[in-house]
């Protein structure tokens, strides 16, 4: 990748190397997103996808090689993370949501204050996006009180109300009753066909095959495989990948 594609917008890892004390876990990941580019990442449990995708908006630090978002290298010194993160949404296998509020006020929270925008500016934009994902009749309940599907819809509304260019997802469907499932890659994929640049965890090989540019694998630390989905699922070159997918398909 040259300096020029640096500039650009999207992610960039360049040689990228990880250790949890004296375990390596990330091993020389080099990979490029660019703008609007969807890639599913898959791997055995263990393999270093949440690490990997954590090291882009620094909730977890890497110790060698460089990360870009936007061209903006995460672990500079004299970079403001916040610059980085009001860049990118992040939707966690848990949801995440704050119990104790509405889930008018879990969209509004961080828009009022990281954004600094008025309740009724955050309010109406809260319920834009929660219609997005259709779940606008249920701003005044608690979480507890919505199916896992809809808390998980409300993470994403919640993440979009903070206008970010980039999403990534750890396996936002993992913790779901099956029946569930559905509804939340269905909210993905309209985002994915909206342009979002994306990365998405996951083992839901059927999305993957639908809305991802590029799958790649993981497997100990390194990105194994790297192919447009119809080749990595039908072709794959190495043997640790037919492996993988022959567990889970
Ligand atoms: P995956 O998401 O593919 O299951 P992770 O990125 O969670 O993998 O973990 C990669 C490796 O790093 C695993 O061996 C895991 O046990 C280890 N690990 C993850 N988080 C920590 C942490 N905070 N401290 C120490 N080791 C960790
Ligand atoms: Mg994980």
């Amino acid at each position: 990748m040259s300096v020029m594609d640096a500039e650009q917008d999207g992610i960039s890892f360049r040689k990228v190397n990880k250790w949890f004390g004296r375990m390596h876990v990330l091993r020389d990941i080099d990979l490029g997103v660019a703008k609007g580019e969807k890639v599913v990442v898959c791997g055995p449990s263990g393999s270093g996808k949440s690490t990997m995708i954590r090291c882009i908006n620094r909730l977890e630090e890497h110790q060698s090689g460089t990360i870009l978002v936007d061209g903006i290298e995460v672990n500079d010194n004299k970079v403001n993370i916040g610059q980085v993160r009001e860049r990118v949404g992040m939707v966690f296998q848990n949801f995440n949501l704050y119990p104790h509020l509405t889930i008018l006020d879990n969209c509004t929270l961080a828009q009022r204050w990281v954004r600094g925008r008025s309740r009724a500016e955050a309010e109406e934009r809260a319920m834009h996006y929660l219609g997005r994902v259709r779940i606008p009749d249920q701003a005044n309940k608690y979480p507890s009180q919505l199916s896992g599907g809809q808390q998980q819809r409300v993470a994403i509304a919640r993440s979009l109300c903070m206008s970010p260019d980039i999403m990534l997802f750890d396996e936002p469907t993992s913790a779901l009753d099956p029946e569930l499932v559905r509804e939340v890659l269905d909210t993905m994929a309209e985002l994915a066909s909206e342009g979002m640049t994306m990365v998405c965890v996951t083992h839901e090989m059927g999305f993957a095959r639908q809305v991802a540019d590029r799958v790649i694998f993981m497997d100990q630390g390194a990105v194994v495989e790297s192919a447009p989905p119809q080749e990595f699922f039908d072709a794959p070159k190495e043997e640790r990948t037919r492996r993988f997918l022959s567990q889970i398909l």
